[in-house]
């Protein structure tokens, strides 16, 4: 018989579930809590259920996370696994501990259609949505891993980044109750500012977001003008800069921060100039966004044909924002002794749709470049340059 996983079900939706099974609504808050605050699998172990709703839970329902195809742990504490998703397909997940905070890097998508040119996800092509369930299970296996692996009891996810493989604004439906369950203070209990979507720029549905589940909001901007990003971010040719920043000041009107972040991968002698960073400080008081800036430096992989802007470029482009008065901070690479940027990995088991060969054959056109690039490749870090 086909049992439903739970993980599927924001609270709302194990509610229904329960109600259809003939159970009173609050059976699904204690349910929920069992399976989310204390990672319960087995419905044997929820003695305060009445036992006929665990033998009915027993025949059609099953709390099942992601087969782990592979653990790696950094020297920093970084850890990065990589998720089996079927038919060949794999996602990644990242764990990164900073002081009291932790952070979990989150996949919505097995590949990318978006494409864009520095993300290694982006060069696998698109494979599928994941579920709600498979979102939700990222969080829910890395969690009380770390609770036991850490030997603590007390929650040690803080914060959850939707910067791993995919556009989750393209799997809106799948990612809106995964949300919703980290949000729920019957599971993890976080902010609405410590979960954060990171978007390339998918216009109505950042106006959607806004309506229905606010959280912080990071927008992948890489590029000061259309034609430079619409090389970059393909997105760009339908969602054009001007659109995705009126988009960004609309949801600040909803947004539990005051501030937008976009996030800008700097890549040699590509976007990386002063008279980019002269662009963006522009388009900033030109619209009167508020916003921060979050420069990464780039994590190269050969089939990008791109480069890593030098530090002291990086640098530069940062004082230069901040000298306008932009708030700009650069990421630190974690965990580079276990893998590159996020999509990697995952890289290795499929491309499924060819778009590495097609990338390549883009990457005849030269991209605007301001000079030769010539830098030398530095150490590649963990986590995920674009989401
Ligand atoms: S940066 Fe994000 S939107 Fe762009 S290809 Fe990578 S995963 Fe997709």
């Amino acid at each position: 018989m086909t049992t439903v996983n739970l993980l599927e079900f924001d609270l709302e939706g194990l509610a229904a579930f329960c109600e259809k099974l003939g159970e009173k609504r609050f059976r699904a808050t204690q349910l929920f809590r069992w399976i989310h605050q204390r990672g319960a699998s087995d419905f044997a172990q929820m003695t305060d259920l009445a036992k006929s709703l665990r033998e009915k839970l027993a025949t059609t329902a099953r709390v099942e996370a992601l087969p782990v195809i592979t653990q790696h742990e950094s020297t920093d504490g970084t850890i990065k696994w990589l998720f089996d998703v079927g038919d060949g397909n794999a996602v990644e997940a990242v764990f990164i501990p900073e002081g009291d905070r932790g952070t979990l890097c989150v996949s919505s998508q097995a590949g990318c259609a978006v494409g864009c040119r520095f993300c290694s996800t982006g060069h696998q092509g698109f494979s599928r949505n994941l579920r709600t369930g498979e979102i939700t299970a990222q969080l829910w296996f890395a969690e009380h891993f770390l609770r036991q692996h850490l030997k603590r009891d007390d929650r040690v996810i803080s914060n959850v980044v939707m910067m791993g493989m995919g556009e989750p604004l393209q799997n809106y439906s799948a990612l809106v109750p995964s949300l919703r369950t980290m949000l729920d203070d019957n599971a993890y209990g976080l902010s609405r500012r410590r979960v954060t979507v990171s978007t390339s720029g998918v216009v109505p549905m950042i106006d959607r977001l806004g309506a229905d589940c606010p959280v912080a909001l990071a927008v992948s901007l890489h590029a000061p003008n259309d034609p430079l990003r619409d090389d970059l971010v393909p997105l760009n040719r339908k969602y054009p800069i001007a659109e995705l920043l009126e988009a960004c000041q609309r949801y600040l009107a909803h947004a539990p921060r005051d501030f937008i972040t976009f996030e800008y991968c700097m890549l040699d002698g590509v976007n990386d100039q002063p008279e980019h960073a002269q662009q963006l400080v522009e388009l900033v008081r030109s619209t009167g966004i508020s916003c921060k800036f979050n420069l990464i430096p780039f994590n190269p992989f050969p089939a990008s044909g791109l480069l890593r802007s030098p530090q002291p470029r990086v640098l530069a482009f940062a004082k230069a924002l901040s000298d306008a008065g932009i708030v700009t901070t650069v990421r630190k690479t974690r965990g580079d002794d276990i893998d590159a940027a996020c999509g990697q990995l995952a890289g290795d088991v499929k491309d499924r749709t060819h778009a590495a060969e097609r990338m390549a054959q883009r990457r005849t056109v030269v991209l605007h470049p301001v000079r030769a690039a010539a830098s030398k490749v530095s150490p590649a870090p963990p986590v995920s340059q674009g989401h």
